[in-house]
């Protein structure tokens, strides 16, 4: 029986309510690195967020979730009794303080190896009814996922801000001090009611690689805090740097309540059997592919056609300079390939040409990929694009598309591929034409 038919033979469990939410006791500040108290504050809204069920899974256990076992991967020297819930002695040996628990910065092939290993050791657990072992490897993923969308772990490789400080110079009476604990550290009393965690996969593998763009979203909400923080502390503003704070901590919250509620699921087999629809398939227009390391697009990814750009999602840039939004000459409505329509799309990434996108993927989770390949109609009239698609460095299938012609509903065969590339090339006489776009890109399960 596989985890999908488990997954609909379960009754529907309530909802989750809105839940009276205690009272967040004030603790002191403490802890130069990695949100501090705000983890416990951050697990403790997370957790209650839980489906009744859940919460009686964990039992007691859920309490020490939120104040104590979240903490384990920054006391891996301190407390050498639960080091090893956040240690991978296999994959790392010898590391003792795993840096990517809490910088994202490594590699997404690195961070996805991570936080599969920690959910399939909670699942593996919570199947053996061990909860105290669940409990402390789920501590470890709530601090990881936490970390990640921390307004001090957001500016790649400046962790400490010593370079953001020469942007932002403090006033003379904070030169030189550490910025990494004051920016993140306070006493937050953070609430997520009425949050409905959502169910990140069906299988360690899956649920894994959704957490990772899942965090990746609270990674890009933490960067619009960092720079509003640091001015109020200058300011000696403190209302201003909580109310910052606490739109980090909140997103962090609800992350951290889909991760809990996923490998709570995965551990008793147990769901929504509504949720099993929405996870058919996936819109990937969003996600980040590798070539934007640290989830912004380096230099090296810019190309000089159709213009001095990079890819984009969700709009292209004309000339270089002004975003427009996708359009395509589409299948019509008839289906049947005798119509068609042009459209605006809200879900495609632009490219430039010639510079590959990558896509990991998980593991005999998704059959099929579907992608509109064509040419903005007015701006591509005059180009010519050869789009090709990849699977683990071979190509999957490819066609060649005018300017005038209608976009080409590209399908490919998943299946065993781990690394999905798209590929756009300029193959006619106006390379300023070669408006392309990857319109509606997903992924489905067969
Ligand atoms: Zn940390």
């Amino acid at each position: 029986m596989n985890a999908c038919t488990r997954f609909l033979q379960h009754r529907l469990f309530p909802l989750a309510q809105v839940f009276a939410i205690a009272a967040v006791a004030l603790l002191p500040l403490s802890s130069a690195h990695a949100w501090g108290e705000p983890h416990l504050a951050i697990t403790k809204a997370a957790t209650e967020a839980l489906p009744d069920w859940q919460k009686e899974l964990l039992g007691p256990e859920m309490e020490k979730l939120a104040s104590k076992y979240c903490l384990i991967p920054d006391e891996v020297y301190t407390d050498k009794e639960n080091a090893k819930y956040a240690a991978m002695p296999e994959a790392r040996p010898g590391e003792v303080y795993l840096l990517n628990l809490h910088l994202p910065d490594a590699s997404q092939a690195v961070n996805l190896d991570t936080l599969r290993y920690f959910m399939g050791r909670a699942v593996a657990a919570l199947k053996a009814g061990q909860t105290t072992d669940a409990a402390k490897y789920l501590g470890t993923i709530c601090h990881q996922v936490e970390d990640y969308g921390s307004p001090s772990h957001t500016v790649p490789g400046d962790n400490m801000f010593t370079l953001l400080t020469q942007f932002l110079p403090p006033p003379d009476d904070m030169k030189g001090l550490p910025m990494h604990g004051p920016i993140e550290n306070g006493t937050l009393d953070v609430k997520i009611p009425g949050y409905k965690p959502q169910l990140l996969g069906l299988s360690v593998e899956e649920a894994s690689w959704r957490l990772l763009h899942r965090m990746h979203e609270g990674i890009l909400n933490a960067r619009q805090t960092t720079i509003p923080i640091l001015q109020a502390l200058y300011a000696k503003d403190t209302e201003t740097v909580k109310t910052w704070q606490m739109k980090a901590a909140v997103v962090d919250a609800q992350v951290t309540a889909d991760a809990l509620y996923t490998v709570l699921c995965l551990g008793q087999e147990r769901g929504d059997p509504a949720e099993l629809t929405a996870l058919r398939d996936v819109d990937i227009a969003g996600f980040f592919p590798i070539e934007a390391v640290n989830l912004y697009y380096p230099q090296s990814q810019f190309a000089g056609s159709p213009n001095w750009g990079c890819a984009r999602s969700g709009f292209l840039m004309e000339k270089g300079t002004r975003p427009v939004p996708l359009k395509l000459i589409a299948p019509g409505p008839t289906g049947d390939g005798t119509t068609t329509e042009t459209r605006e799309l809200a879900r495609g990434i632009s490219v430039v040409m010639g510079k590959t996108l990558t896509f990991p993927l998980p593991k005999n989770v998704y059959g099929r990929f579907t992608v509109l390949a064509g040419l903005h109609p007015e701006l591509g009239a005059k180009g010519r694009v050869e789009f090709t698609v990849l699977g683990d460095g071979k190509p999957l299938t490819s066609v060649t598309v005018n300017g005038t012609d209608p976009a080409q509903l590209m399908t490919c065969d998943l299946t065993g591929v781990s690394s999905l590339q798209l590929l756009a090339k300029g193959r006619g006489v106006d390379p300023k034409a070669n408006y392309a776009i990857w319109g509606e890109p997903r992924v489905g399960k067969r």
